[in-house]
Order: C-alpha cells, then structure tokens, then sequence
C-alpha cells in the first residue's frame, strides 16, 4: 500500500529517538558529557543533541568488541546459527522502515520514499550476506600423501568503519552485513551529520541475537572519533566510505598505528558517454537526469560528467532538460516528492560556488543553478545543467556531489575515451551505444570500477561496487566483500 503524507507525519511525531552512544550492549553518554548539535537541513531546526564520543569513547568501543570476540560468542558461533540471528536483524528493520527512513529523511533531507527505500536495500543486504555464509566452505591444498593442509578463513577481529551521510544505513550496511556475517565485532561511526538511524538500529542488532559488544556505535567528528577509531592499535580493520581527502588520513593511520587493513571507497566524477547510435536516446536521457538527480547529486557514482556526441549534442540536451524537470526539489516528508534538500548549509555553499566558478569559467547554465525553497529554512538547489563545459574545468574536475550535470562533447571513440580517463577518480562509467564493438572496445580501457552499458541496472547484491585510482579500493556488495573481513590461516598436518 501506498505511504500516506499523513503516516509519516503522524509516525514522526511518534519517534523516540536515541542519541546516545552505543557501546557494549548500552545506550551511553559521551564520557566528556559533551553532545553536538543534530540539524535537519529539511528546515534548518535542531533535531536533538547527540552524543560527541571522542577517544575514550572508542577505547571503550574497542575493548567492548575485543571483549566479545575473544569470547567466541559471535565469532566462533556456526554460521548457521549467526544466519539465522542476522535474518532476524534483517527482519527487525523491515519491520522498522518508515522509523529507520524517517531518521534517515530527518538527518540528512531525502525524500521519505527514497529513504524507506535505501532499508529496504539494507534488509535486502544483511539476508544476502546471512544467506552466503553457511554456504562458503574452506580448501584443502592439492599437497602429497604425507601433508593435510587446509586453508581456512578467519575473522579479522575488530573491524572499525567510517562512513558519509549521503546513503546513512546502506554505506554503513555494505560493511557490516558482511563483517557480521564472517564473525567479526564492529564498531561504527557514522557521519555527525546522520546518525541517528545507526544508533536506532544498534539496539535492533541487539533484539535480534546479536551478543553485546558485536555491535557498537559512537557518534562523533571526524578529526577526533573518526581518527581515534583509524589509529587504534586494537582495530584490525577499518571500512572507510567518504571522500579522496580523508580517505588518505587512513592510509596514514594505519600506517601509524598497527597496520590495520583498510579499505577505501573513496569520490567519483563519472562519465557517462552518449554516442549518436545509443539504442534509445530517450531512455539515455532520462537515466542521464535520474542517475544525476536522485539523492539531489549526493551519490558517489553519479553520472556527473555527460559525454555526448556532437552529432546529437542539442537534441540530447533538450530531452535531458526535459527530464530534468520532475527533480525540483520539495517537501522529503511527502511521499510523492522526488528530490529533496541537500545535507546541510556548508554542503549547499559549496555547490552554489562550484556553480558560481562554472559560470566564470566559461560553461553555460541550461537550467537551474539557483537555491530554492529558502523559505523553509531547510537547503534545496535545484536541478542544474550546464552546457560548453570542458574537461579542464573546476566543475568537471572535482566532485561537486551535488545536482550539477555537466555537459562536455566530443567528436569520436578515441576523443571519448580521453575524456572519460582524463581524471583521477575511476568509480563508475556509462557508455549507450548499439555498437558492440565499439562498446567492447572501450569498456575494457576505461578506468573504473565499473562500466555500466545501455544500464544503471548495477544495484544488485551479487555485483561488486568499488573503485579505480582514487577512488579507492576494495569491493563492498558480492562476495567478494566478504573477503575483506576475514584472513586466511594454513593449517598444516605431517602424517607419519
Ligand atoms: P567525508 O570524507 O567528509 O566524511 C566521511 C566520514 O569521514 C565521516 O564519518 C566523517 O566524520 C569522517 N571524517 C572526516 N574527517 C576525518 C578525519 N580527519 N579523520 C577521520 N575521519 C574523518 O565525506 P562525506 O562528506 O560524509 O561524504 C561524501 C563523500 O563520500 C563523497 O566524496 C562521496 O563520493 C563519498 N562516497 C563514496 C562512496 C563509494 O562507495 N565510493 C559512497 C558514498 C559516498
């Protein structure tokens, strides 16, 4: 049944929120007592005070989880049995969507279907990764008669992660699916401008099965919790999902510290490359706009860079305007609202900026490019797309992550190819084309992690999502995720 305006209001006013750190098995206060400030970008007003863990926070946190792992509770619990508890986690925020999205909509401004949709995505992973697990069985080594050898997997221990606002539970999700899964404590913390659907969801973890210390949350800034957690000599891993520039801190940190793996899914500026023989430019268009628009632009693979083929340049652009119109942005509560606000008044500055240096630059605004609803309190831009734009501009340099397409043509493959490389981000790319050849051709040399043709259909849980250059690197979603929560120990046997 269709969500009503009315059920999410009502259900809103109805929320009990937590904002208080959760370590343990606990709801918790910071141990300075210090909070910060949560601020709904939908209208500007303070949501609640949230806890502001700092150092001591997470030591806590990390004793809590190594406390537990070496119990052997979760970690050496059968897989079967840790499916089962992750199916009734799965199952406990199903049937907390519309709080969990809520939150989500509250915290960082998108629109209540999209967010009731990004649960559903996580119910969807945590069951695939349950699912996978009883499922993996371990090697015994091709050796002589006189050798047993098995190769085992083995969870890491404490696995650490870091993550943005833009997909709050999902990017979160991504790793601790599939840390639970193969055994693992985990420790979050969630950007300070979401996390209150984390802190919700830590006790569901907890309703389920899952002992306590598995699963712990501390909220806080980067620079201090974000930092304590990638620099503790007592973490065995940290998943980081951000941005380039602090992606690199964590290279430091590891190194600093203990060494700990890391994992980098890290900023994109992604081309998406139309060529004059795509098989239905109408449809390219339109994913052209949606893939841009949604999340208003705060999504790490969106199709920022549009590469279109001189040859059909003002056709294609009229249609992507046309289909740029449904994504003005409204109110994130109502239902029917496609796009809504931007995370928060920093983040709406610095795209109002980028749209400022795209104009002095030399690009043209098709449409958009203004800030709307000021009314409100809240941050809305609204759907901008500039033409004339060249590869050498700011605005096709960096990530605006923000709804700002950018338009660049070109003449052929080989111009195309150029461009789409010309970067030194390789998340993503788009190629619409009826020429298989030519498709072939250029998929296996573009640089990225994924090359996505006449499709967005990427979204499925068996296909990995991760990135070339800076980026980053390691997989999160498929199996091969798993890979990055556990290690691999050789157990030999001489028989005499
Ligand atoms: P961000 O890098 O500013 O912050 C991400 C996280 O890092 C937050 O939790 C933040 O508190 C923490 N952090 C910030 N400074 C830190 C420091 N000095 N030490 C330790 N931790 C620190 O990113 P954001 O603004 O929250 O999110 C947007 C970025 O995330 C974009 O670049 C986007 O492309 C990227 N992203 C990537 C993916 C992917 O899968 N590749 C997915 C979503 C978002």
């Amino acid at each position: 049944m269709a969500l009503a305006h009315s059920d999410v209001i009502e259900k809103k006013s109805s929320i009990d929120l937590k904002t208080q750190a959760f370590i343990g098995g606990n709801y918790t206060n910071s141990l300075s007592g210090k909070t910060f400030e949560s601020i709904s970008p939908v209208d500007g007003n303070l949501i609640a005070q949230v806890a502001e863990c700092d150092v001591e926070d997470i030591n806590n946190a990390v004793n809590a989880a190594r406390t537990v792992f070496e119990k052997g509770s979760w970690s050496r619990m059968a897989p079967s049995k840790r499916k089962k508890i992750l199916f009734n986690f799965a199952d406990l925020m199903k049937k907390n969507i519309l709080e969990l999205g809520l939150l989500e909509t509250m915290n960082m401004g998108k629109p209540i279907t999209r967010a009731t949709g990004d649960i559903a995505a996580c119910v969807n992973c945590t069951k695939w990764y349950a699912e996978a697990i009883d499922k993996l069985y371990d090697d015994v080594a091709p050796t002589g008669d006189n050798l047993i050898a098995t190769i085992t997997k083995e969870p890491l221990g404490v696995v650490g992660a870091v993550t943005p606002w833009n997909f709050p539970l999902l990017m979160a999700c991504w790793k601790f699916a599939p840390a639970l899964a193969t055994g693992n404590s985990f420790i979050l913390k969630p950007a300070e401008q979401s996390p209150l659907s984390a802190l919700r969801v830590a006790e569901l973890a907890m309703e389920a099965g899952i002992p306590e210390g598995v699963f712990n949350v501390v909220p806080g800034f980067g620079p201090t919790a974000g930092k304590a957690l990638g620099t503790h000599m007592d973490v065995d891993k940290l998943g980081f999902t951000g941005s380039t520039e602090v992606g690199r801190y964590f290279l430091s940190y590891s190194g600093e510290s203990n060494m700990k793996r890391v994992s980098l899914e890290c900023g994109g500026k992604s081309p998406n490359i139309i060529f004059g023989d795509a098989p239905d430019l109408d449809f390219a268009a339109k994913m052209a706009a949606d893939g841009m628009f949604g999340n208003s632009g705060q999504v790490c693979d969106a199709p920022s860079r549009l590469l279109i083929q001189k040859s059909i340049k003002d056709e294609f652009l009229e249609k992507v305007v046309e289909y740029s119109k449904p994504w003005l942005p409204s109110d994130p509560f109502d239902p029917k609202t496609l796009m809504g606000s931007i995370v928060d008044q920093t983040q709406t500055e610095r795209i109002l900026d980028y749209i400022d240096k795209g104009k002095s630059e030399g690009a043209n605004v098709l449409t958009g490019g203004d800030q709307v609803m000021q009314d409100t309190g809240g941050y809305y831009v609204n759907p901008t797309v500039f033409k004339d734009v060249k590869n050498e501009m700011t605005v096709a340099k960096d990530e605006i992550f923000g709804p700002v397409l950018c338009a660049i043509d070109f003449e052929n493959e080989d111009e195309a190819l150029q461009i789409a490389n010309d970067t030194h981000y390789g998340l993503n790319a788009m190629i619409w084309s009826n020429d298989l050849n030519k498709v072939h051709k250029l998929a296996k040399r573009i640089k990225s992690g994924k090359v996505l043709i006449n499709s967005v259909s990427d979204g499925d849980m068996s296909l990995p999502h991760g990135g070339y250059k800076q980026s980053g690197f390691g997989r999160d979603k498929s199996l091969e995720a798993l890979g990055q929560y556990t290690q691999t120990k050789l157990t030999l046997i001489e028989i005499k």
